[in-house]
């Protein structure tokens, strides 16, 4: 069974894709994204809404409606290094009104495009649908197989199995996509120290002040504030778990109060390894993140570390950048390789920058992994002094970040409306 051509097939319901189905929606093209997962619902993703995430949504006419959300608003980043508490990143120093981050559960800034989008014509949002593979046309003489235009893709659903075909097709499949590998597309890893062990813990009766980590040669712990919970993290050397796991629970609770002594009220609540979820860290990068009518996109293009919890807005900003692009052209029936091309060398500097900040910051994380001190005494002094400054760049490197994108495709008709009017 083939579904009549669409102007574009997304794999992948995460910020990358939703993001991109609104959009192209909202310029009034037809556009299926396919969603392995019956719902949104996943814990421990990246649910960090950056501010330069909540200047799109007011482009996009949505910043009030996702703010009346239940979310959590903050204007600074606290961490405690070394025993002493410093202000990492002040939002607060960026231009209002988008001068804080967001914590939101990634599946309500899911379901709140999602049910956005599906007020579009062109928008249709198949869940608990898997793209398995590409459609290739027939290589032409002198063309190899890899470039051979994609026509579409391949899907599992409940009814069964069957193609889609598209002008475009987008991998927005995630760190594991499996569109990325049908392309013949293979990211160049870089190497990471550490890995990331997420739990939900209560937060103890008096909290204080609210504290992204706890940082020193005792480990790193995050701490980030969920309401009554914290999303917490324990930072491990690469491949660690399994040690961990073979010390014990009792071995692990000790050292999270090690690090962070104000759980030592609640670590008590950690009594199976099920309530722990290993991320293993990646950073990664396609060299090339297209072919002839296909493209990566998020993840699926570039693994972020979860540092600074850029992730989520990152694959936003791909989709922004993306829809800019081929909004017209795919219009006008067929998207180029050139657009394409063009949009991985705008958007690979801003991902090249975060990732070597990211790799950077893993190499001072790590100190804390082998008991050694983060940061030198000398310069514990010199982040002190300069804080109010660095506090600036921060919030302005990864609030906003490099190249930041702004949403250029205009609302247009829907797909309907456009056939009459072309009638
Ligand atoms: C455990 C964990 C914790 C994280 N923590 C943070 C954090 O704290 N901060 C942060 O910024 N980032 C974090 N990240 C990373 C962040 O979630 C990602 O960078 C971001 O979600 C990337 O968005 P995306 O749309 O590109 O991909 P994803 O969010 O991975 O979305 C891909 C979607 O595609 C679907 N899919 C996969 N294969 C198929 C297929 N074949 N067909 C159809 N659908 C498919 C998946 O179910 C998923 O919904 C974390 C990631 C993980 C795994």
């Amino acid at each position: 069974m083939t579904d009549p051509q669409r102007d574009c097939v997304i794999a992948g319901g995460g910020p990358a894709g939703m993001m991109l189905g609104y959009l192209l929606a909202r310029a009034g093209l037809e556009v299926t994204v396919l969603e392995k997962h019956p719902d949104f619902l996943r814990d421990f993703r990246g649910d960090t809404v950056h501010p330069s995430t909540i200047t799109l949504l007011g482009e996009l006419g949505l910043r009030e409606k996702f703010l009346a959300l239940p979310v959590t608003r903050l204007s600074t980043l606290d961490a405690v290094i070394e025993d002493e508490r410093l202000t990492l990143v002040d939002f607060g120093a960026l231009r209002a009104p988008d001068n804080f981050l967001v914590l939101a559960p990634q599946w309500d800034l899911l379901n709140f495009l999602a049910h956005e989008a599906q007020a579009l014509p062109g928008f249709d949002l198949r869940m608990d649908t898997e793209a398995t593979d590409l459609l290739h046309d027939r290589p032409r003489p002198g063309e190899s197989d890899d470039d051979a235009a994609v026509l579409g893709v391949r899907v599992r659903a409940a009814a069964g199995e069957h193609e889609i075909r598209a002008r475009l097709t987008v991998a927005a499949d995630g760190r594991s996509s499996t569109l990325r590998a049908a392309a013949g597309l293979i990211p160049v890893e870089t190497g990471v120290p550490i890995d990331v062990l997420w739990f939900s813990l209560p937060q103890p009766s008096d909290p204080g002040a609210p504290t992204l980590g706890h940082l020193s040669s005792a480990g790193m712990v995050l701490t980030i504030d969920r309401g009554d919970t914290y999303q917490s993290g324990l930072i491990i050397r690469k491949g660690g778990f399994r040690d961990l796991q073979h010390d014990g629970l009792p071995a692990f609770r000790a050292r999270l109060v090690r690090a962070a002594p104000k759980l030592l009220e609640v670590v008590h609540t950690l009594t199976d390894w099920e309530q722990i979820k290993l991320l293993t860290v990646q950073i990664n990068r396609l060299p090339r993140w297209h072919r002839p009518g296909f493209i990566a996109i998020g993840d699926a293009a570039h693994a972020m570390s979860p540092m600074f919890g850029v992730g989520v807005n990152y694959a936003i900003q791909d989709a922004v950048a993306l829809a800019n692009a081929i909004s017209a052209e795919l219009r006008q029936g067929v998207v180029t390789e050139q657009t394409l091309a063009a949009v991985q060398t705008r958007r690979q500097r801003p991902v090249k920058l975060m990732q070597s900040i990211q790799a950077r910051g893993h190499k001072v994380i790590a100190r804390s992994t082998e008991g050694r001190r983060v940061v030198p005494r000398a310069g514990a002094r010199l982040l002190r002094l300069s804080s109010p400054v660095l506090r600036r760049i921060t919030a302005r490197v990864i609030g906003v970040g490099l190249l930041p994108e702004h949403v250029r495709t205009p609302a247009e008709p829907g797909p309907r409306e456009r056939i009459v009017k072309r009638g």
